[in-house]
């Protein structure tokens, strides 16, 4: 028996439709939501890895839009009584976009698929990009000519055509993302390279497609998933990166094709810099301390150094002394950072004391050991260095 509430699917035979006329035969309530069935409708539902589309039935939005078996269902916030009519506007510049992009993806799909032989085996539109996973690895090379392919695709403003073959005709066609079930197959087929099953709406012909563009690529489950951008997106991405590029030219004082040359050149610089400070900071260290030359080890505090710092300073105070250092560096009242260095004696005992009797941690190897401690002044600090 025929599905009463078989949706006519106009986007499927118009991908132009922008606005439609149409009778409700269901609307029941759903928690907040109503699910309206209309007898036809351009709305084209979530599937195959596109978003539905947006629009109105009224002037109410439509918040989302499914597919169930051959009902298109529109969840609108409002009631519509059954047998009223109503008039369904897309938010064409969406639905466009999204057109561009997935027509774009089938011109790419299609000649890595004549190319190499791979699969398109994930397909997802985002806001933004598409990512297209295929089944094989795809290097740089093989990529900017892929790219270099579909955009001359592009140029040639090749017709793109859907078409229903029977049941027996199926069974003898070559096309990519074969279904088991080829009952009401759908064929979108682009010039001569490209033919795929597909239920989504397409552009008319190549030319409307614009830039074709492949901006990421990462390996994926043995295979490379690309990131795409197609259309009136990849100018919105060009004119994005352009503006980008201008400001990086003005702070770097370079043209358009020098900016990252010119960064790896600062990076470079910074790097030397970084370098260059941390040897003065240490000899700024060692040049402040004042060390206290104890019975048995040296001791010094200073204020705000790092491991590294006091690290330098103990190597200094060892090439003179064969006596244990303790030295510590204060940045906030009461909390010390602490190092403990000896040539010839075990610093561990002492570390381990020294945890115990100020809440501390840390530790290190035999000649050389590192952490924090919390006192509430130097002298305690200072006496429990002359009971060693
Ligand atoms: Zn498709």
């Amino acid at each position: 028996m025929d599905n009463p509430l078989k949706t006519e699917r106009l986007y499927e035979k118009d991908a132009y439709c922008r606005e439609f006329s149409a009778k409700v035969i269901s609307c029941e309530k759903e928690d907040e939501i109503y699910n309206v069935v209309l007898d036809k409708t351009a709305f084209f539902p979530e599937g195959g890895g596109q978003s539905a589309d947006t629009g109105t039935l009224n002037g109410i939005e439509v918040v989302d839009v499914q597919l169930l078996g051959d009902t298109v269902v529109h969840k609108v916030k409002e009631n519509f009584p059954v047998g009223s009519e109503v008039v369904g506007k897309l938010n064409f510049d969406i639905r466009f976009r999204r057109m561009q992009n997935h027509s774009g993806e089938h011109v790419l799909s299609g000649i890595v698929h004549s190319l190499f032989g791979y699969n398109n085996v994930g397909f997802h539109m985002s806001k933004s990009e598409m990512t297209v996973d295929f089944d094989g690895v795809l290097t740089a090379e093989d990529i900017e000519e892929v790219e270099r392919r579909a955009n001359y695709a592009v140029y040639k403003n090749l017709p793109i055509s859907v078409s229903y073959p029977s049941t027996e005709e199926s069974e003898h066609l070559e096309y990519r993302s074969k279904l088991d079930n080829i009952e009401n197959l759908r064929l979108v087929t682009i010039g001569d390279i490209d033919c795929c099953a597909c239920c989504a709406p397409h552009v008319l012909s190549t030319g409307e497609i614009g830039m074709i563009k492949v901006i990421d690529s990462t390996p994926n489950k043995g295979g490379t998933r690309l990131t795409v951008i197609a259309g009136f997106d990849a100018f919105s991405d060009y004119s994005m990166l352009n503006r980008e590029n201008k400001k990086l030219m003005k702070t770097l004082s370079v043209s358009r094709n020098l900016v990252s040359d010119a960064a790896d050149k600062q990076l470079e610089l910074i790097n030397q810099l970084r370098y260059q400070n941390a040897e003065l900071s240490k000899r700024l260290a060692w040049a402040e301390l004042s060390p206290i030359t104890l019975d048995k080890c040296i001791l010094a505090f200073s204020k705000d150094l790092s491991y590294d710092e006091l690290r330098h300073c103990a190597n200094m105070l060892m090439e003179k002394d064969e006596k244990m250092c303790l030295l510590f560096s204060t940045s906030d009242e009461g909390n010390y950072i602490y190092v403990v260095s000896s040539k010839t004696e075990d610093t561990r005992p002492v570390v381990k004391a020294l945890n115990e009797a100020f809440s501390g941690k840390g530790g290190g190897k035999p000649n050389y050991a590192q952490g924090k401690i919390v006192s509430d002044s130097e002298d305690k600090i200072k006496a429990f260095a002359e009971k060693l």
